[in-house]
């Protein structure tokens, strides 16, 4: 049996019952309550819980149309239906016209069920209309994934704060934040568990918000965050708490992951007075965050700056690919106990049209973090694959070209290479690459997984600048790497008579089967005690500076035209 709650304003307690009878000989089971002023009606209503309400239309010392406002006021939707004897045709279509679903009087009650009836199925599709709607609009200011205020919703609403801080004289800080290293776990373990991680960095970030903050998702890994009544120094401490909360590692399915968040601040007055340019500059102090290894910055027009020259680089670096601007010089590795050159390492040099030979240091970075680094590294190695051609290709040395981690995140690049060597008949022995141990460790199982993809073309692996990253000897052994290259800062240490971490990692290298190169070789004294400490072979200016690919040439086949007579005459 349907159950009705009716609010009936009546002063007749003889009409009400006459009404509810109506109710119950349809089938109804009906809860009423009866009010007859405006103080009563106010109680009511507070109460609430009614499905639909009728109403009389003369009453002492109140009036239906009074009692209509007041329901209104109180619930825009409710059924309301007037109940009387005494109103005309004229007053009952005004009174629709006011938001009255309809009107019976009560000489024809029989019109009574009906009209509920009609007037509780228009309420419900009303209502469906309204949640459609309110659906509608949500979804243009949320975001689906985390439910969180999108950047439109962001915008108003800081929109509003700063409207409202200016009129009191108070500051609004705006954070944003970008989660690092999400790509690779996005391209690493899919996009499912990167939504998952987005999701659950939502979900803390709300956690520990203040009501009056709004928190929202501008896209990708991005944040933001309004901060009403907050200024430089406030926004620093709320980021940093923020920051801790994603310290907890995030737990999925079997594995734990760790994330971590760079944020930028900056606030009105001092920064900006519209949303729009708070943004920016929240957003160049983000970047300032990453690219310093700060957990938080507050935007200064010093990094302004910064961003304009980041900005003029990416034009440039992207020109220069272009134009072709990027060539190679060659160093060559010389094999220590045979003096015969081993391969040569390819250098990457941009020559600039205003500032000349620029060394990687000027432009690698800027590559890795604009993501033109994949394009970069795809000329490198074409450069050096059709130096080879012209230059090595009579002497079979392979060449050897540096990758960055960024590389390593594109599941393309294998291929990319196959195609580069095969449009060019080189065999893959005859290329190396050199990758950085830093790579390995960021995502141990992943890298070995993509290592293996290139060691099995038939390419060389090399792992460079040995020592200076935190790689564990147990993922180094279980890698498919050939050559373990030392870095120049622990080959310098020789110079020093200092050989016991230079020693170790030509050991280790030996027992992990590779072949171990020292890097950085500046005098004849460093050479020796390579040779005698049992290193295989040796980079450095001592032996040959870079130099570009016909004079590397030169200095090969010299240096084996030397060894050739040096080895006739003993
Ligand atoms: P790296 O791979 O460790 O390369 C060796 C660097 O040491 C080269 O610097 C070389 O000029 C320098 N070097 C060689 N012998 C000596 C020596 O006896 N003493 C000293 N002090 N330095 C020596 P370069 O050419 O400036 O390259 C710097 C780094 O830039 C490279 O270090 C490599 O990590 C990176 N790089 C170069 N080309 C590329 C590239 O095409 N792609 C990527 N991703 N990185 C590159
Ligand atoms: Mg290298
Ligand atoms: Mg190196």
């Amino acid at each position: 049996m349907a159950v009705l709650n009716v609010l009936v304003i009546e002063d007749s307690q003889e009409d009400t019952l006459l009404m509810i009878r109506e109710l119950k000989k349809a089938g109804y089971s009906v809860n009423f309550e009866q009010a007859s002023s405006a103080a009563t009606l106010a109680a009511a209503l507070a109460k609430g819980g009614w499905d639909i309400v009728f109403s009389d239309f003369t009453l002492p010392g109140f009036s239906g149309t009074a009692a209509l406002a007041q329901v209104r006021k109180h619930d825009a939707e409710i059924p309301f239906i007037f109940t009387s004897g005494t109103i005309g045709e004229d007053t009952a279509v005004a009174a629709m016209r006011t938001g009255v679903d309809d009107y019976v009087m009560k000489n024809n009650l029989k019109r009574l069920v009906p009209a509920v009836e009609r007037a509780l199925r228009e309420v419900s599709v009303r209502s469906a209309r309204r949640r459609a709607e309110e659906r509608v609009i949500h979804l243009a200011y949320h975001d689906a994934l985390t439910d969180l205020p999108n950047r439109y919703l962001l915008q108003d609403r800081l929109k509003q704060a700063i409207s409202s801080a200016r009129r009191v004289h108070e500051p609004v800080a705006l954070l944003v934040m970008d989660l690092n290293g999400f790509k690779a776990i996005n391209d690493s373990l899919g996009h499912y568990v990167g939504d998952c991680v987005l999701q659950q960095v939502a979900a803390r970030l709300s956690r520990v918000m203040r009501e009056s903050d709004t928190i929202a998702r501008l896209g990708g890994d991005e944040f933001a965050f309004v901060l009403p009544r907050t200024d430089g120094e406030g926004a620093t401490a709320v980021a940093r708490k923020f920051l801790r909360s994603l310290k907890e590692p995030i737990l999925f399915e079997e594995c734990s992951l760790m994330v971590s968040g760079s944020i930028g601040i900056a606030w009105f007055p001092e920064h900006g007075a519209t949303g729009e340019s708070l943004l920016q500059k929240a957003d160049i102090a983000m970047y300032a965050a990453k690219t310093g290894k700060l957990e938080c910055a507050i935007y200064t027009d010093e990094r302004d700056l910064q961003a304009h020259r980041r900005l003029t680089i990416i034009t440039e670096l992207q020109e220069g690919i272009e134009r072709d601007e990027f060539i190679c010089e060659y160093q060559p590795l010389v094999n220590l106990k045979t003096g015969r050159v081993t391969c040569l390492e390819a250098l990457a040099r941009w020559r600039h049209p205003r500032h000349g030979l620029l060394p990687p240091e000027a432009f690698i970075g800027n590559a890795e973090q604009t993501g033109l680094i994949e394009p970069l590294t795809i000329r490198v190695l074409e450069k050096a694959l059709d130096d080879w051609n012209t230059s090595y290709s009579h002497l079979q040395i392979p060449i050897f070209v540096n990758l960055s981690p960024r590389n390593l995140q594109d599941p393309e690049l294998p291929d990319r290479i196959k195609d580069l060597l095969r449009s060019r008949a080189i065999p893959p022995s005859m290329l190396g690459l050199e990758i950085t141990e830093n790579f390995v460790m960021s995502d141990p199982l992943r890298a070995s997984k993509y290592l293996t993809r290139l060691h099995d073309m038939g390419t060389t692996l090399a792992i460079d600048d040995f020592g200076t990253g935190y790689s564990s000897l147990s993922y180094l052994w279980q890698l498919p790497v050939d050559v373990l290259k030392i870095d120049r800062s622990f080959v310098a240490e020789l110079a020093r008579a200092e050989d016991t971490i230079v020693k170790c990692a030509i050991d280790l290298g030996h027992n992990l089967g590779l072949s171990v190169v020292a890097e950085g070789v500046e005098s004849a004294g460093v050479r020796d005690r390579l040779r005698k400490l049992g290193c295989d072979a040796a980079q450095g200016f001592f032996l040959a500076r870079p130099s570009p690919a016909q004079e590397t040439l030169r200095w090969v086949e010299q240096q084996q035209g030397t060894r050739f007579m040096a080895g006739g005459r003993g």
